[in-house]
């Protein structure tokens, strides 16, 4: 398996940084807004955004996490980030949603989010940020905001790796 580095610690802190700048530049600030991550590492790149708008804007944003591996079952399946431990819930409410994944493929799983999004309240608007589109998408489903383009065959893989999780940063391509 050859392997190409795609993104650098560098380069994805900068992809962050402009993702922070687009999202206050396209709502106009962060008013209303709920940035919330899909399954592990999406949480992640929504924690760290929402770091940065904190640090440009010096207004907190709300974080969640969604898990859609639950989503058949009773239990609460969106988490505040900041409450996690008590098991806090956010409301979604008319709130403007920037849901966040590391990759989107074929746009199933953000299909899947989008249907518990839509079960738990009525939001106002639901936008979609994602580190790595790789194609293929098999479902009408865009991102508004994308850290790196990367056509892919159906073949290669794309292995995203966040501190938080891996010990370090880095997007790899891996072609057979
Ligand atoms: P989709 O549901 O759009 O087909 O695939 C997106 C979901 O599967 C995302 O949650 C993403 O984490 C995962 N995924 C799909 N393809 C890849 C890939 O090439 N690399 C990684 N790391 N995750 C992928
Ligand atoms: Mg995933």
């Amino acid at each position: 398996v050859e392997q190409h580095l795609i993104l650098d610690d560098m380069a994805i802190r900068r992809a962050l940084t402009r993702i922070a700048h687009e999202i206050l530049e396209k709502n106009k600030g962060v008013d209303n807004c709920m940035l919330i991550g899909i399954r592990t590492r999406g949480i992640y790149l929504a924690q760290r955004v929402a770091e940065r708008i904190q640090d440009i804007e010096g207004v907190p944003i709300p974080v969640g996490e969604l898990d859609i591996t639950l989503y058949r079952d009773d239990r609460a399946r969106l988490k505040s980030v900041e409450s996690a431990e008590k098991g806090g819930s956010l409301n979604i409410q008319d709130k403007k949603i920037i849901l966040f994944d590391d990759v989107l493929y074929t746009g199933r799983t953000v299909r899947a989010a989008l249907d518990a999004l839509i079960d738990l309240g009525r939001p106002q608007m639901i936008q979609l940020a994602v580190l790595i589109d790789r194609g293929h998408r098999e479902l009408p489903i865009r991102p508004d905001y994308v850290g790196k383009n990367v056509p892919t065959s159906k073949q290669e893989k794309i292995e995203v790796k966040l501190n938080e999780v891996d010990g370090q940063d880095g997007v790899v391509i891996l072609h057979n």
